[in-house]
């Protein structure tokens, strides 16, 4: 048993005696006994008001006092150092944390719930323009009205960063839900990184069409060349023809992409018939297949937005790529999407099939998986290049499925 408590009954039960003695004595037994248990009881209600007074203010002197009431004012009064001893590590630790993310280059924002503005940082104030006095408490959107912003905060679709231009900056901007319903805005200063990729785009772009004038004019001379009848040169300039007509490929995919780089969204959107596109495209890969593999289609009545050129030249890259890469007689399936949660169109081919590692490379310009039947096939290593471009300006995916030998499934996909 607790000392205290052991304590407390002993006072109990000697105060209980003495009464008793006391009541035997006089002949009046009851009248003592009810008094001596009142005072007990008035005692304990001495003691209940002073706890209530003192826990008020825990922080002052702990009263003196004996028995069970000492030890409950001992545990509390430890109750409450602990706490307190808690608490200044948790300011601290909130602090820390604070000036850290004060310093931080990169704009902080928390926001709760519906956006309200909760805390932010030096760097958050300067980039949105914010106020310590008056903008807490304000929803980010209210104070933030660019219209991408606002579709973004209320989209709440926060997997892929947002970029925008603010007061002359192009920033990169995330929101990470955390915590109980919070988030946080992160946003960083990309101006010099834009600039830098304005200037390789241009770089490549005038590259690509100064070097077209010179190309043409040598493609010119080697067909003239070639119309002398010199059996030792015909070989060589026969490869030097192909060669040319390789770079001439290669200069006018590269010039598509950067026309396709210099804005964010095609100029002219249009309904567009998912159906009658893969029916184009089915007759051009006959005709450019000349028979030789098994090209089928699979259509459904299916409309989506977007522009007309860039779609087709989207699917008839995939449908290029699915006879490049699968055996002659083998079966291409050009088909349409009409699902639930999506539209578009793909393209399934039996062919040569591409491994895990390589599949999240294939948009990159010049990535090819087997360079040499890729040269031989005609390639450029460009094609998914552009396809992912175009598609990244009507706000859709490419989703890639395959397997090394059994065949691959290229899907173009718009949210419904
Ligand atoms: P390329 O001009 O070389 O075909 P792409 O950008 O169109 O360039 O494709 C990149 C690479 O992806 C190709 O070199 C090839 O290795 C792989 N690839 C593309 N489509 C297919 C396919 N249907 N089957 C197998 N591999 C493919």
């Amino acid at each position: 048993m607790n000392a205290a408590l052991r304590q407390e009954i002993e006072i109990f039960v000697t105060g209980l005696l003495l009464f008793l003695v006391v009541g035997f004595f006089s002949g009046h037994l009851a009248f003592w006994l009810i008094f001596g248990l009142s005072l007990y009881v008035a005692w304990n209600f001495y003691n209940l008001n002073r706890l209530t007074r003192w826990l008020s203010s825990p922080a002052k002197q702990v009263p003196e006092t004996i028995g069970v009431w000492d030890e409950v004012y001992y545990q509390l009064h430890h109750l409450y150092q602990r706490q307190r001893k808690a608490k200044r590590k948790l300011s601290a630790i909130v602090t820390r944390f604070q000036e850290s993310t004060q310093a931080l280059p990169y704009a902080t924002i928390v926001l709760n719930k519906d956006k309200e503005i909760k805390w932010f940082n030096n760097a958050a104030k300067k980039m949105f323009n914010l106020s310590s006095g008056h903008d807490f408490g304000q929803r980010i959107d209210n104070l933030v009205r660019l219209p991408r912003f606002m579709n973004y905060i209320k989209n709440e679709k926060y997997g892929d960063p947002l970029e925008l231009e603010i007061n002359q900056q192009q920033i990169r901007l995330t929101i990470t839900p955390y915590g109980n319903g919070q988030y946080l805005l992160g946003a960083h200063d990309i101006t010099q990184r834009k600039k830098l990729e304005t200037m390789r785009r241009d770089f490549i772009a005038n590259a690509s069409h100064e070097l077209r004038t010179p190309l043409t004019v040598i493609s010119g001379y080697l067909e003239a060349i070639q119309e002398v009848k010199d059996e030792k040169l015909r070989l060589p300039l026969e490869r030097i023809q192909e060669q040319a007509e390789r770079m001439q490929t290669i200069l006018e995919e590269l010039i598509s992409l950067s026309r396709l780089e210099s804005s964010d969204e095609p100029e002219e959107i249009e309904e567009i018939n998912v159906g009658q596109l893969v029916e184009t495209v089915y007759q051009e890969a006959i005709s450019m297949d000349k028979s030789q593999h098994n090209i089928e289609k699979q259509v459904e009545p299916v409309v989506i937005s977007g522009n007309r050129e860039e779609l087709r030249t989207v699917l008839s890259n995939l449908v290029t790529n699915a006879i490049r890469y699968s055996d002659e007689g083998s079966t291409i399936k050009i088909f349409t999407i009409n699902n639930d949660a999506y539209a578009g169109f793909g393209v399934e081919d039996k062919g040569v099939g591409i491994s895990y590692e390589h599949i999240h490379r294939l948009t990159e310009r010049f990535y090819r998986v087997d360079p040499g039947r890729s040269r031989e096939q005609g390639g450029t290593g460009l094609g998914l290049a552009i396809v992912k471009h175009i598609l990244d300006r009507h706000n859709a995916r490419l989703s890639v499925k395959s397997k090394p030998g059994e065949g691959s499934v290229f899907e173009c996909l718009f949210d419904r």
